[in-house]
């Protein structure tokens, strides 16, 4: 077997144990393969191993790897910083976007998805630990972002999106985590039909499953080490 098919079926495993750890089931936590800088020639690899959501950040490297899987059924996510030049091509060719924080970009998405696709599926990043390098709205400003996007024609809102600060201690990691899984029991609440917690990565998808992510974003631990 090669590396990437060993690391699906352990990552998957992990998954599998952090669920039933909290008496969840696997099937309900999406696994998401983040393959930004790395080759076509890998997502073909995952592919024949049962993946089919990937995850890319850089639209002009996205474009170029699906040109050359067009033969493959992928569900694409774009997880990278959207500017408002690039909305056309993420609303033609993705079937995701996870890292919108504007209703600006949300406009334009709705308006430039084409009308022959199912709608865009949309997650609202939120900044979960007020960091000024980090992209993703402040918690007291999405209340209103989310009723505007539901409003919006050709996307659809399915939930939120958090990269909390880095923490070495699980604890710290389940409580910035539980602070999004609040977030969109409240959107839910008010009646808003979401159902995407968008959160953990490699280092802290234990932590993510625990308070209720449904879908973990791994790139290193399936591909190795970006250079
Ligand atoms: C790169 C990236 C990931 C994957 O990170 P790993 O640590 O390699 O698992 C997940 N989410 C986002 C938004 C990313 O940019």
């Amino acid at each position: 077997m090669n590396n990437i098919e060993i690391n699906l079926r352990d990552i998957r495993a992990q998954i599998a144990s952090a669920a039933s750890a909290c008496e969840r089931s696997a099937d309900s936590i999406l696994l998401l393969a983040v393959s930004k800088k790395k080759p076509a020639s890998d997502i073909r690899v995952a592919f024949a191993c049962g993946q089919r959501d990937f995850g890319e950040n850089y639209l002009q490297e996205a474009l170029e790897k699906m040109q050359e899987l067009q033969d493959l059924d992928i569900n694409w996510h774009f997880i990278g910083a959207i500017q408002s030049n690039k909305t056309r091509s993420i609303a033609e060719a993705f079937d995701w976007v996870h890292c919108v924080d504007r209703l600006k970009i949300a406009k334009r998405l709705s308006e430039q998805r084409p009308a022959t696709l199912p709608p865009l599926n949309i997650c609202i990043q939120v900044n979960i630990d007020h960091e000024a390098s980090k992209a993703g709205i402040d918690l007291s400003e999405l209340n209103d972002l989310a009723a505007a996007i539901v409003a919006l024609p050709g996307i659809r809102l399915r939930g939120l999106m958090a990269i909390p600060a880095p923490r070495a201690d699980y604890s710290g990691q389940c409580r910035a985590f539980a602070r999004l899984a609040e977030a969109l029991t409240s959107l839910r609440q008010q009646g808003l039909d979401c159902d995407t917690l968008s959160m953990g990565m490699t280092q802290d998808m234990e932590a993510a499953i625990s308070q209720g992510s449904t879908l973990v974003r791994i790139g290193t631990a399936i591909f190795g080490e970006r250079l």
